[in-house]
């Protein structure tokens, strides 16, 4: 055994006994001090697979700790207050997180796993705009409660046809389907109105789907904007071409991905392709995994997996409109 391996020995062994401790500490004073005063403990998890990540280091100042097999890390000391903390590994981004100790010393994260299943280029172009944009923008995510869907079945403009019922019940459906997985089950879809006399558009908490054949001279079969405060949408207006020379399910999967947050992507097969068709209906795995990520943290991330802790605050004074015009 050579002089790192009964380091590493030693390190297990005082792991386990600190542990071991800290079990009798649980027994002794219930839950609300796990696993002693000051201590800081906790599992890290991986955001796509939902497993234990092992091998990876935690971080809270000048203390770290190692997560075992479980995922399971402690870190003694005498923490309290608001700190920062560094998670990274070798098969982890890595990730900071900033946490109130005195409501929990316990600290569970997940972090975004090095596996196949995640691109950090298709990521940027999704969520960060990447593909399009000069720079990367922090992420954009509705919060707070369910918007409202106005399907606006007013003749569509630039020609005066009708709405068709079975194109309305094709938006209600991809509605339904698409923005459960978009958002991570945050929208659900289960309020849709559809009416002749919509809100005014960019009304927050609302998501107005209309129909504008106009738009056919820009060269496109869709265009979305959305609002947003502080980088959270608070409203969205979509526009699309009635019976378009396209997919339609897909197309009205494209542009609601741009209203709940999302750019154009080409990295992986997706549905938020810059140009053309997918060909895959209303969304692919990639978009699955990866649309998840950005609803499981905060609006206005400014890393791959970093939420500073002024992330939100730095800019709730700021209102924008951002038009993403669809090239088809
Ligand atoms: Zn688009």
């Amino acid at each position: 055994m050579g002089r790192y391996d009964f380091v590493h020995v030693l390190k297990i062994v005082l792991l386990a006994s600190v542990l071991y401790s800290a079990g009798c500490n649980n027994e002794n004073k219930g839950p609300s001090t796990p696993p002693g005063p000051g201590n800081v403990t906790g599992k890290i998890t991986g955001t796509i697979s939902g497993g234990p990540i092992a091998g990876s280091t935690v971080r809270i100042g000048g203390a770290s700790a190692t997560t075992n097999s479980n995922g399971d890390y402690i870190i003694p000391g005498s923490f309290s207050g608001v700190v920062g903390i560094n998670v990274d590994g070798p098969s982890q981004y890595p990730r900071q997180v900033t946490k109130d100790l005195s409501r929990s010393l316990v600290a569970n994260i997940d972090v975004i796993e090095k596996t196949s299943a995640f691109s950090l280029q298709f990521y940027r172009q999704l969520v960060r705009d990447a593909e399009e944009s000069l720079f990367l923008r922090p992420t954009n995510r509705w919060e707070g409660s369910e918007p409202t869907f106005f399907i606006d079945t007013s003749p569509e403009i630039g020609t005066g046809a009708p709405i068709p019922s079975s194109t309305v019940d094709t938006i209600k459906s991809v509605i339904r389907q698409s923005m459960p997985v978009f958002t991570n089950g945050f929208i659900t879809g289960s309020r849709i109105t559809v009416t002749s006399n919509p809100p005014a558009e960019l009304t927050s908490g609302t998501i107005i789907i209309k129909f504008d054949h106009t738009i056919l001279q820009r060269g496109t079969f869709g265009v979305t904007r959305i609002q947003t405060f502080g980088n959270q949408i608070d409203a969205a207006v979509t526009r699309l071409v009635l019976n378009p020379n396209f997919p339609f399910d897909e197309l009205t999967s494209h542009e609601l991905g741009h209203a709940v947050g999302f750019f154009h992507a080409s990295d992986r097969p997706s549905v938020m392709v810059a140009v053309g068709s997918c060909g895959c209906g209303l969304f692919t795995q990639d978009d699955r995994v990866h649309m998840k990520i950005n609803y499981s943290r905060p609006a206005g991330n400014t890393d791959i997996d970093n939420d500073p802790p002024d992330a939100i605050t730095k800019s709730l004074a700021k209102r924008e409109v951002i038009e993403i015009v669809c090239r088809k």
